[in-house]
Formats: C-alpha cells, structure tokens, sequence
C-alpha cells in the first residue's frame, strides 16, 4: 500500500471524529442561526491551521467562509468548495445519531457533505504537519445554500472561481468510487396558453379552447426531446379551465429541461420561445425561470480528469468516471470556464435520503487524493 494512504489510514478514526463534530451541528439551509453555529466552529478551526479566514455576511442564510492560505504567494490558487447546509430539519438527530456500524458511518448530513469538510481539513492539516503543504495559495470556500440552489453564494462562488487554477468540488463520491466528469444542467418554463372562454353548451364554437392549445403544444416540446444526446424536455405540470360546462379561457403549465451541454440548453430554448399556436386566436407564452447551466464534458474537464487519474493512479487506485444528471456548484465553476473536479469527496450512499452513509474504508485514498492534489497538481 502506498505510505500516504497508510498514512491517512492510521488517523482515519480523527477523520470519522471530526466528520461525527461537524454531523452533530444539524444545518438545514433554512436556519440560519444553526449554519452560522457551525460556520463560527469551522472558523475557529480553519485559523488554527494558520488560514486567513473573510466572512461573507448573508441575511436569510448562514455566512459564508472564504479560508486562505498563502495568499501572498504567486500563481493561482487550488479552490475548494464546500456546503455547509443539509437537507436534514433541526431534531433529526434526536432518532437518527451519527453511529459507526461496520465500515460505515451513518447519519445526517456525514456523506453531504460534513464528511468532505472533514477530509479537506485533515488533508491540509496532513500536508502541514509533514512539512509538504506547497508554496502555493490554497482556499477553501464554504457556503450555506446549496441545497436551495445556491441563489444567495452564486455570485461569489462566481467571482471565485474565475480566479481558481482548479475548483475542487467535494460532493460525495459517484457510485462506482469515479469524480463526476459532467452534470447536467436545467432550465424551469412557465407556458401559458391564453383562448376565449364561451358556454360549453350555448356556443362552443364561439370559444377558443385553451387546453386543446396546450394538448398540441405539449406535443411539440415533447418532440424537442434529444435523450441521445442527454437532452430531456418534460412538460411536467398542467393547470387549466375553470368549470366544466365552461370553454377554458387559460392553460398554463411548467417544463422542466435537462441538457449536458449549453449548445442543446440553446436549441431547446429557441424552439420554446418560438412556438405558435395552433387553433386561430389561441396565444402561447413562454418564459425562463430559474436555471442552472451544466458541467460540461469539454476539454478543460477531459485534461482535469486526466491529470486526476494520474495522480489516483500513482496512489496505487483506479479513479473512474461518471456523470449526474442532478447539479452541484461544480455547474457554476464550470460555467465560468474555470477546470473543476466534482465528487471527490468519500463513497456512500443515500444522500438526501434516511439512510445515508459514509463507507469509512474509502476514506483514507479519497483523503490522499486531495493530499495529492493540492501538493502535485500542475496548471
Ligand atoms: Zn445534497
């Protein structure tokens, strides 16, 4: 085995420690009292490994950490990027503990993602305390409101990322132990039909029926699908009519699209904002809501991965590749054409989801790994 796995081997149960300190915060994004608790402990703790800490105030979740260290040194600068929040709601704890069975460790919030702060703690508190830690600038930012979409760090995440050599995304580990090379992104429509309402009975004819509107432009966005090339286009929500004996005047609906690159996120958006109606008089609308653009399988991400696997791949492991069709903030650091790694963080199973785990073997390599990085890695 290689020594550095040996050497985070033999401190795997301080990391299963420290996963288990920051697991017991609980953290929904929607307390802000409670991230900002646990904001103030990984604050202190980030000073005590010598890093320059800016707190980035937010009014309706908890603040936001910006750790530096070597700031003054040249180059750009290896970003880590870390949430704090859970999806889990304060109490959970109470019949859900953070225990050891086995090789895993079970609880809320230990595998997405307390279990990715602890191991980017302790490999940079590894490269310390064996005198390796580069003579580069290192940050780690840590934000509290992914798990709503990120809306209130998106622009710092941003304006971060722009001047990152490499983001280090430290969601959980895909399920075959790989990083996540791409994920998609989404877009949210609102379409709404506007017809004319008439007696269903008295004139029908005098009426301009919404629904059937919708029914045919339904038909037409469902065409726009391109599932070969990753491209989903659902209409997933229908509201219309008023009464049964009355022609509905409205229809609205929304769609959810799915797109692994912005050339498709393009195509599908044209063809819905220029979809025409059907029946004579009827009206179609339709506006973006909220998006997310995808992570990209481009090129910057091919040379990234390479250079990971080779560094895996010197540890004495195989480092596969997968992708997602859900986003991470590793969509926004991609967007903005900084070279992004998604998924280092361990292997697990069961995020969002009452079983969620941490398999406690995997944390020595994954740990390495980020060693390895951070000490190796080339622009
Ligand atoms: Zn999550």
């Amino acid at each position: 085995m290689h020594s550095l796995i040996e050497y985070y081997g033999a401190r795997v149960n301080d990391i299963v420690e420290l996963t288990t300190t920051l697991a017991n915060f609980e953290t929904p994004t929607s307390s802000k009292p409670h991230v900002d608790a646990l904001a103030n402990w990984i604050e202190a703790h980030l000073k005590s490994l010598g890093a320059a800490v800016t707190r980035h105030p937010r009014e309706n979740v908890g603040d936001i950490l910006l750790a530096k260290w070597n700031a003054d040194k040249a180059g750009k600068p290896i970003v880590f990027l870390m949430h704090m929040d859970t999806v889990w709601p304060v109490g959970t704890l109470e019949s859900r503990p953070v225990h050891v069975e086995g090789d895993r460790l079970i609880g809320p919030g230990v595998w997405d993602m307390k279990g990715s702060i602890a191991s980017v703690l302790s490999a940079l508190k590894g490269l310390q305390d064996r005198s390796e830690f580069p003579d580069r600038p290192v940050w780690a930012l840590f934000t509290s409101d992914e798990e709503t979409g990120s809306s209130n760090s998106w622009e710092l995440i941003e304006e971060t990322a722009k001047q990152a050599g490499l983001c280090l995304v430290m969601e959980f580990a895909a399920t075959n132990n790989g990083l996540k090379t791409w994920r998609k992104g989404v877009a949210h429509y609102t379409i709404t039909i506007k017809g004319k309402s008439s007696h269903a009975g008295n004139a029908p004819e005098k009426g301009i029926n919404a629904v059937v509107e919708f029914a045919h432009q339904t038909l037409k966005i469902t065409e726009l699908n391109a599932l070969d090339l990753g491209t989903s286009v659902s209409v997933t929500v229908v509201h219309g009519g008023t009464a049964t004996n009355v022609i509905p005047a409205e229809a609205t609906g929304k769609i959810d699209v799915r797109f692994k690159t912005k050339a498709e996120a393009e195509r599908v958006d044209r063809a819905l904002k220029s979809l025409t109606p059907v029946l004579a008089g009827a009206e179609v609308t339709v506006e973006l809501g909220t998006s997310r653009p995808p992570m990209e399988r481009d090129v910057t991400m091919e040379r990234s991965f390479a250079q990971a696997q080779q560094l895996a791949a010197k540890l004495g492991h195989e480092l596969p590749e997968e992708g997602s069709g859900g986003g991470s903030d590793g969509n926004i650091t991609a967007a903005v054409g900084a070279p992004t790694l998604d998924g280092l963080g361990f292997m697990g199973e069961g995020a969002h989801a009452a079983h969620e785990q941490a398999v406690i073997s995997s944390i020595p390599f994954r740990t390495a790994l980020l060693d390895r990085i951070v000490a190796e890695w080339q622009f």
